[in-house]
């Protein structure tokens, strides 16, 4: 058996590494490309072909996990700001500059508490204090987030908020229309015809294992983000509407007969055109810039279990395996002995996401552009730059595309490895043209 060293020589020695390169290139050194087989061909009107491309190329793998591919979870992340920005200062298509006069609140939602947990604490002048099992914590406890007695910890009851999350977040905001409507004199039924609430949210995992939701929410007249929201629309209304929602908001499951709420800290803040205050000092006031890239942030992230489950749970064996937390491993557990149940099964099947199956980014139609919108426009924009090259105009061309699936991943491990250093180079340039720009 040759070593990776020597089977990355070989590689890169054989007579085609130049054009797989390129290919490589293309993806930004994705880790896991999709392979297609096939043609891409620009003719004119009427049939005559003036450049063709046939072969296999390379499709990004497109997944938003750092530790699955750095290089689509960078892309991920950056279009993943560009969405929240546009929806907080406008500027982008179908988003009005106007969007920042609205009224806009930066609201987590946190989930409630299954037994008190390991914490570091600080009194009001900043000192360390003693968390409840009598020590005091540093940063990097690694205690921080367990439960100081497991044996009564509700594991159960967190495991089962967790994979109700989701609906208790769209039951939310159900709710907090209506009591915007409320607030404003309207019936729910007519309140579509005033204005429009829209929202931006982005899942993070707490060192305790549960998630929490940092939302953007944003106050629009009828037709969404290019209409002004009516008079009555201001900042005071909907905090008061967000707060008292927050309390009240309520999922009932029947399957297991419980009713899921939010934990009591919720966290509201206004948020303020051209303000340079930052999010972790706690001014109360976020800047939009800031806002954007804190939540994009978490886009990519997965559990915060480092080490944990990337891939679903597909046996017992699987979760021993795992080089986890006790604390981790004991959600995991519940959540796969739970989805044994009837009516259950998803907690076995988001396992690996502590038994969260919702999307990490989500918002509502209304609050920006899409990530397909993005995708798009950069497929647009290369295609565009690829015909400039051989003369052609964009308008004037047919481009048909004929690919067809041949397989994931790279031929071996010493490809892989060679993509990865690919991406890993690129995000050096960048980083390096970033710092010459700042200077
Ligand atoms: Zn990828
Ligand atoms: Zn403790």
């Amino acid at each position: 058996m040759s070593t990776l060293d020597e089977r990355i020589r070989l590689r890169v020695q054989a007579g085609d590494f130049t054009q797989w390169r390129e290919k490589v290139e293309a993806v930004g050194g994705c880790s896991v490309p999709i392979r297609l087989g096939g043609a891409w061909q620009v003719q004119t009107p009427d049939g005559h072909v003036l450049a063709k491309r046939a072969g296999a190329v390379f499709a990004p793998c497109g997944n938003r996990r750092e530790s699955v591919c750095p290089s689509c979870s960078d892309r991920y992340s950056a279009d993943a700001f560009h969405l929240l920005r546009a929806g907080l200062a406008g500027g982008a298509k179908d988003v009005p500059l106007s969007v920042r006069q609205r009224p806009r609140l930066f609201v987590t939602f946190t989930a409630p508490s299954f037994g008190p947990v390991h914490s570091r604490r600080t009194s009001s002048r900043g000192r360390v204090v003693p968390c409840r099992c009598g020590d005091y914590h540093h940063r990097a406890d690694p205690r921080i987030g367990a439960p100081v007695d497991p044996d009564t910890y509700d594991y159960e009851g967190a495991v089962l908020w967790q994979g109700a999350a989701s609906t208790l977040w769209a039951r939310t905001m159900t709710r907090l229309r209506r009591a915007v409507a409320h607030a404003a004199g309207l019936t729910v039924r007519e309140f579509p015809k005033h204005a429009r609430l829209s929202f931006a949210k982005v899942g993070e995992y707490q060192t305790r294992g549960l998630i929490h939701f940092h939302a953007v929410l944003r106050l629009d007249g009828p037709d969404g983000a290019a209409a002004p929201s009516p008079s009555w629309a201001t900042t005071d209304l909907l905090t008061e509407a967000v707060a008292l929602t927050a309390r009240t908001a309520k999922y009932h499951d029947k399957t297991t007969g419980r009713t899921f709420q939010w934990g009591s800290q919720v966290d509201i803040r206004p948020i303020h055109a051209d303000q340079a205050a930052t999010l972790e000092g706690h001014a109360g006031q976020i800047s939009e810039e800031a806002l954007a890239a804190y939540v994009a942030k978490y886009s990519t992230k997965g559990t915060g279990t480092t080490t944990a489950a990337d891939r679903p749970i597909r046996s017992q064996a699987d979760i021993d395996r795992l080089k986890i937390s006790a604390h981790h491993r004991r959600i995991i557990q519940t959540a796969w002995d739970l989805g044994a149940q009837p009516g259950l099964a998803h907690l076995r099947r988001w396992a690996h996401m502590l038994g969260f199956r919702g999307h990490f980014l989500s918002k509502s139609r209304y609050y920006s552009t899409t990530f397909k919108r993005l995708r798009e426009d950069r497929r647009e924009w290369r295609l565009t730059e690829a015909l400039h090259t051989l003369g052609v105009d964009r308008a004037s061309v047919l481009v048909v595309n004929s690919w067809e699936f041949l397989g994931t991943g790279y031929r071996s491990d010493a490809e892989r490895e060679l993509a990865e250093g690919i991406y890993e180079n690129r995000r050096m340039q960048r980083q390096q043209k970033h710092r010459q720009e700042e200077v």
